[in-house]
């Protein structure tokens, strides 16, 4: 069995229970480069191998692991905050389906959750969003055109921008050609829940000035929208007049 563990934002704290303990019984340890932080493995067996996968192939990292898996040994493969967003863990799992060795999914928190922890804010408003678009623009990757920036932003829901913060500039002109209005709230949040963390707080007319002043350039992640304001309408599940399952409110409806 081969675990895929999702290792949080940064914060050695914010792994999960389990995650925490399969990396402390692995015999293999796989990581993604720079973003895992290295706390993670300050318990591990003394005679773990301990593999960066920053400088492997997909090929080498299931090499690695096919290897470990043979021998009779614990493998994890620990993935930056949660392996379902811009993980690359399909194609291992595709792998480990042809080589027919079993897996395990271990979930993370993902560092779009511990901006929010940060900035304070809740992403989903009542009267103000809904909706959360995770997504990312196109650089060095492709993005399918139906999810082009513009597009996205034209639902002005809340979004968070993964990937992107090198190209600052075009990704607030576009998300300001699609929809939203150069006064929209904006804030990058650098490094989630590590010491370095740093939050810039803006407009989506001048983050990109603020951004570049700051001198962000990796590692962090745009939001956008007005759940980074103050008008929002309470929420009905603390309405002492709106009633549901656990409680019975003054007037039913
Ligand atoms: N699976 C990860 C995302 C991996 S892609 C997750 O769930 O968070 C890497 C991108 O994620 C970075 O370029 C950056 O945009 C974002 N990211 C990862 N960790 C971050 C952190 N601690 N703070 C801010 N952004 C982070």
């Amino acid at each position: 069995m081969v675990y895929f563990i999702g290792a949080g934002p940064g914060d050695p704290e914010l792994i999960t229970v389990k995650g925490k303990r399969l990396i402390e019984e692995a015999d293999v340890i796989v990581y993604t480069g720079s973003l895992v932080n290295p706390a993670l493995f300050s318990e591990i067996k003394k005679d773990a191998a301990v593999y960066n996968s920053a400088s492997m192939t997909l090929k080498e990292v299931m090499e690695v692991i096919g290897q470990a898996v043979k021998d009779g040994k614990k493998a994890v493969r620990v993935h930056t905050g949660d392996p379902s967003l811009y993980g690359a863990v399909r194609e291992q799992m595709e792998e480990l389906n042809r080589l027919g060795i079993d897996y395990e999914v271990v979930p993370g928190v993902s560092s779009f959750l511990a901006a929010a922890a940060s900035l304070g804010r809740e992403y989903t408003l009542p009267g103000v969003s809904q909706t959360v678009i995770l997504t990312r623009m196109e650089g060095r990757t492709p993005v399918p055109e139906k999810e082009q920036i513009e597009a996205l932003a034209a639902h002005q829901a809340t979004m968070v921008i993964f990937l992107s913060v090198g190209q600052i500039e075009e990704l607030c002109s576009r998300l300001m050609e699609g929809g939203y209005g150069a006064g929209t709230p904006a804030a990058v949040v650098y490094k989630a829940s590590w010491p370095e963390e740093k939050i810039v707080q803006g407009t989506l007319g001048d983050l990109a000035k603020r951004v570049k002043k700051a001198g962000i350039r990796k590692t962090a992640l745009v939001t956008v929208g007005e759940f980074l304001g103050d008008a929002f309408a309470l929420s009905r599940l603390y309405d002492e007049n709106f009633s549901h399952e656990y409680r019975v409110g003054k007037c039913e409806d």
